[in-house]
Formats: structure tokens, sequence, C-alpha cells
């Protein structure tokens, strides 16, 4: 499985955590969040909240989709490409979140 180090804490961030990756390299959901709150200050404090949110369900989205049993060829391919669609999206939730600023 793949394992990657979060560029905010040093932490592992492994397969069933919940991280995402900016042009940093990979990062925890809730370092992430944090680091961008302290950054921020008051501005656009509610657009991360929001943000985050929506991140958050993606991640969780991604996740479940993790879980997912299939034994079909049909089935593991159309997983995969379930799987891309939602990492596509978090990434751009990502991106929107990291060009927030101050
Ligand atoms: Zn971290």
């Amino acid at each position: 499985m793949a394992e990657f180090k979060c560029y905010i804490c040093s932490e592992k961030a492994a397969t069933g955590e919940k991280f995402t990756f900016t042009s940093n390299g990979a990062v925890h959901y809730d370092c992430f969040i944090a680091h961008k709150r302290k950054e921020l200050g008051n501005q656009n404090a509610e657009l991360l909240s929001e943000l985050a949110v929506i991140l958050d369900a993606e991640l969780t989205h991604l996740l479940a989709l993790l879980r997912v049993e299939v034994h079909t060829e049909d089935g593991k391919k159309h997983l995969q490409t379930k799987y891309k669609e939602i990492e596509k999206a978090a990434g751009e939730t990502t991106k929107l979140i990291n060009g927030l600023k101050k």
C-alpha cells in the first residue's frame, strides 16, 4: 500500500487516512485545513470552512470506495474509474483551498 509523509506534521499518511496532495506533497486533511486556517486568520474564514466540508465529503467518499469489494473485471474497471473521478474532484477542491489568499 502506498505510504506518504505529511509535509506539515512529518507523520505518515497511509492509505485509509484522510489526506490530499498539493504541490508540496502529501498532507493530512486535518493538518492542511488547520494550517490554512492559521495562515488566513479571519480572511476568507467562512469560505475556507465551506470548502473544508466539501473536501471532507470527497475524501470520505474516496475512503468508502476503497472499502468496496469487487470481484469481476468490469466491476474493478468501473470502481477504478469512479475512484479517479472523485480523486480528481478532491484535487480540484484542494487547489481551491490552497489558492485562498489573505
Ligand atoms: Zn499531518
